[in-house]
């Protein structure tokens, strides 16, 4: 079959077949009619889409991260669901597998996405070949059906063409959909209508079997669960249905300053408090961040402080050391500006942020949720987007978070004078998550996301890993239950110690779906 082939396929299909019996170690006397009779699916579907070019190559083993480098054997180019899974049945079938990376949008920080010595399937090209029908919106606009490679930016767009969009979104929109399902996907919104995890209704997933499955809460519920939150461990979502409501057209957008923790903290916890999906009277989103900088009281992730009262912001930060901001939203249509007015009175009475440090915008909801795009457009132009990010994002309990004010905030970051860069700090409620599904969280009913989204230089990283490590210490020796989100361990013990309770199912999962151990190895979990 293999030779009826035009020429100049047939050689290169010859060329990347001995290029993935060489990732198998299948030694190159073996012909080609030998590997496609022990596969049920012939590779030669799949071999000309794979790719050994220096350059995607190169590409294959970065991250938005720039900190960790895997470099594969190959990258796959899908053009369509079917492609990967012959990858990974090829890959399943051989006597020596190699392991599969799903490659989002890279926007990884310590190499999640990669494969060494593997294939890295690079998700974008599915966007290409999916020519615009990679985002359905149903009839009754009541959900989308999204390819597991578009980017959130995409499907807002798409959706609100309808008029609809999802209810839960992360802080950037240039993330992939398999890429925050995969993690959780939280921001500001996370209190109310739960992490983009528990936003699905139902998923299609390629397993480390290459068995193509449809999984929902009531079919295949198990692969479901373990999907979601499951760091690409069980399977390819190439599809998910996620649920759609009316989108708003603007959205009210004010932050407060505190000087006070113990008040920034009681205010946020009685704002997330008010999270009835239909109540009228809960925020639409609640974050919050630390002001450190003394340069500016702006960062990357937005600018909002009109810049004429920059100067009095600055003053306060170079008094207190750490000025804490909270940021609400309250979403609107066609109320007029006195109703809104009086309806955000309402929902703020009673806050004690610091008099006359209360400022507000409104603007289109499209623009607020891509409001963190322009601060990459800037870094981009100065050159500053493609360095290291040492990040580090936990999940700290309620209980425990004023000690972690004094010993990290105060302790560690402000005594090492990293300050540069957004710190986020935000609660949410652990009854819009779901214990089923493989993400972890804290064992208490409101728990913080707290993120340190440093950018370090390409000289200077050392310092910033050094404050991560100590934080983590810090934590571990105040017996501060944190659980790592995007989280990144080098040990397996460590891995066992994160899952806690939930490491035996998780592992059972993995030998479920996933026996050979192909999927993710970037995760370093179980290769
Ligand atoms: P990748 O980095 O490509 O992949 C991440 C992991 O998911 C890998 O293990 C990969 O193999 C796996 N994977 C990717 N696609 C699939 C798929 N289709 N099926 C199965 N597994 C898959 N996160 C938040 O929750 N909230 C935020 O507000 C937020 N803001 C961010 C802002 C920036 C600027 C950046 C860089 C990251 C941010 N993140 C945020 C983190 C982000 O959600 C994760 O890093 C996410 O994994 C990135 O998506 P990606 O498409 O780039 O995934």
């Amino acid at each position: 079959m293999a030779v009826s082939l035009p020429l100049p396929s047939y050689f290169t299909a010859i060329f990347i077949i001995s290029r993935l019996m060489s990732i198998v170690g299948i030694s190159k006397h073996w012909n080609i009619m030998n590997i496609s009779s022990k596969l049920s699916v012939p590779p030669l579907d799949v071999a000309d889409k794979l790719s050994v070019d220096p350059s995607a190559v190169e590409s294959a083993s970065r991250d938005f991260g720039h900190i960790a480098k895997s470099v594969p054997k190959a990258v796959l180019h899908p053009s369509s669901v079917e492609d990967i899974a012959t990858l990974v049945k090829f890959s399943y079938n051989s006597s020596v597998p190699f392991t599969v990376a799903v490659k989002g949008h890279g926007h990884s920080v310590r190499g999640q996405a990669m494969a060494e010595n593997g294939v890295v399937v690079d998700m974008a090209s599915m966007k290409k070949h999916r020519n615009g029908t990679g985002i359905r919106v149903s009839s009754d606009g009541l959900y989308a059906d999204v390819g597991g490679e578009q980017l959130w930016f995409d499907v807002l767009n798409a959706t609100s063409k309808h008029g609809v969009a999802p209810v839960s979104w992360t802080d950037y929109l240039y993330l992939t959909v398999g890429g925050t399902l995969s993690n959780a996907g939280i921001s500001g919104q996370t209190f109310r209508f739960g992490p983009q995890i528990s936003n699905v209704y139902e998923m299609d997933v390629i397993t480390g079997k290459a068995e193509i499955v449809t999984c929902s809460p009531k079919k295949n519920s198990e692969l479901f669960y373990a999907v979601l939150g499951g760091l690409g461990q069980f399977g390819i979502i190439t599809r998910a249905r996620i649920p759609l409501e009316p989108a708003p057209k603007r959205v009210k957008w004010v932050r407060m300053l505190y000087n006070d923790f113990s008040a920034f903290t009681r205010d946020q916890e009685l704002l997330v408090s008010i999270n009835g999906r239909r109540d009228r009277n809960a925020l639409d989103y609640v974050e919050g961040s630390l002001l450190m900088d003394q340069g500016s009281p702006d960062n990357w992730r937005s600018s909002f402080f009109p810049p004429k009262d920059h100067k009095r912001i600055t003053s306060l930060i170079t008094n207190h050391g750490i000025i804490y901001c909270l940021e609400v939203v309250k979403h609107h249509d066609d109320q007029s500006e006195d109703t809104l007015d009086k309806e955000m009175r309402q929902l703020l009475k009673g806050l004690s942020y610091m008099p006359g440090f209360m400022f507000e915008k409104d603007v289109l909801y499209a623009e607020f949720l891509n409001r963190v795009e322009s601060g990459e457009v800037k870094l981009r132009s100065k050159g500053l987007w493609d360095v290291p990010h040492p990040w580090l994002n936990l999940f700290v309990p309620k209980s425990r978070i004023a000690d972690f004010n004094d010993g990290v905030f105060k302790g560690i970051v402000l005594k090492r004078n990293i300050t540069k860069g957004p710190v986020l700090v935000y609660p949410m409620n652990r009854q819009k998550w779901d214990d089923r599904m493989s993400a972890v969280i804290p064992d208490e009913e409101i728990f913080y996301a707290v993120g340190f989204l440093l950018s370090s230089g390409f000289d200077d990283r050392e310092a910033f890993d050094d404050q991560n490590e100590e934080i983590l210490q810090f934590c571990d020796e105040a017996g501060i239950r944190i659980k790592q989100y995007l989280p990144h361990f080098t040990s397996k013990d460590a891995w066992i110690h994160h899952f806690g309770s939930k490491w035996e199912t998780f592992q059972q999962r993995k030998h479920q779906f996933d026996p050979k151990m192909l999927l993710s190895p970037g995760q370093r979990i179980f290769n």
